[in-house]
């Protein structure tokens, strides 16, 4: 999966814009300014709890074309300035096509390019991810009775082809759980929860990841949630590597139980949920945009099947 989406040459996110109508997926920015907007309107709220801190980091994981960011900037802007003047931009991104795309969106805001978190600066932290999380790597494991075992690829007459080999690198959550069959963990995942959360705790901030997941891992009992699409559509993972999106849904109930356990506050809930409680009916009647806002928030369309994870030091 990581080889496929990150490799440094050939990964599917390094030789191309895959976002829009003419590309493989749409995203809820793209969709709509109001939800970059609104998540403005929440980073300004995160800002005054956490005392309004000169300088801070605002830093996106996987920023896209720009889109959320250029909206949350703007919305920002209006109603507190100095958020903005406080800003030290940075965009966490692998790929080239899509950096470029960031510098044009948001060059007027200086943003530094960094190719993983690791290296932010020691300063209080805001940062947002949206459809991040489901593109890092998983592994699906399934406990036989015995031993452990995971679910890996091969070669079958000159076909890539799925297999399993034994394992026992199973994070002890997993180990312990009774649930029978196949199971997903994103151990990259839990690295970066653990980092951000880390950092947060040290130096302050907020976090919020919003991507297509589940909230209790009980949902999910023998569960395959590795998808490719191309074009919109579904397409077999193994048919046209790294040249298809590839993306697992996310485990945002031990992303959540990694915040608690850095000792920050949690809170989780539908992307619907978390938009209305924002005040998106009132800006969609304000702009007219009726399609979008049941697009992003409708329980048969985004509102559900989107999640949202609020990590916060205070
Ligand atoms: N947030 C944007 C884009 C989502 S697509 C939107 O909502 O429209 C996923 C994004 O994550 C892309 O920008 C992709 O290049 C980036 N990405 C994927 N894997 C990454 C990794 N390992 N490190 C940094 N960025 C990554």
């Amino acid at each position: 999966m990581e080889l496929c989406l990150t490799h440094p040459q050939h990964g599917y996110y390094v030789t191309r814009d895959p976002l829009g109508a003419s590309g493989d997926f749409t995203t809820a920015p793209e969709i709509s300014q109001m939800f970059g907007e609104l998540i403005g309107l929440w980073m300004v709220q995160q800002w005054q709890k956490q005392g309004s801190p000169a300088p801070f980091t605002l830093l996106e994981i996987g920023p896209g074309r720009g889109t959320l960011m250029a909206d949350l900037l703007r919305a920002a802007g209006k109603i507190m300035p100095a958020f903005i003047a406080a800003a030290r931009l940075h965009l966490c991104e692998a790929s080239p096509v899509l950096r470029a795309a960031q510098a044009a969106k948001l060059g007027a805001y200086h943003p530094a390019w960094i190719d993983d978190i690791s290296s932010l600066p020691a300063q209080p932290l805001l940062v947002v991810a949206n459809e991040f999380f489901d593109a890092l790597p998983i592994a699906q494991v399934r406990f036989t009775g015995t031993g452990w075992v995971q679910r890996a690829v091969t070669l079958d007459a000159g076909a890539l082809a799925f297999t399993e080999i034994p394992t026992d690198d199973i994070p002890d959550d997993i180990a312990a759980t009774n649930i029978d069959g196949w199971l997903e963990v994103s151990p990259a995942s839990r690295s970066v929860m653990q980092f951000l959360s880390a950092h947060i705790a040290q130096h302050g901030g907020a976090g919020l990841f919003v991507d297509y997941g589940y909230l209790t891992l009980q949902n999910v009992k023998n569960c395959d949630t590795l998808q490719a699409l191309q074009h919109h559509q579904p397409v077999n993972p193994l048919a046209d590597p790294g040249h298809a999106d590839l993306t697992a849904h996310v485990d945002f109930s031990i992303l959540g139980w990694i915040a608690q356990a850095a000792k920050l506050k949690v809170w989780m809930g539908t992307q619907g949920d978390f938009l209305r409680a924002l005040g998106i009916t009132a800006r969609a009647e304000k702009l007219n945009q009726p399609a979008e806002l049941a697009r992003l928030t409708a329980p048969d369309q985004m509102g559900d099947l989107f999640k949202v994870l609020i990590v916060s030091a205070a």
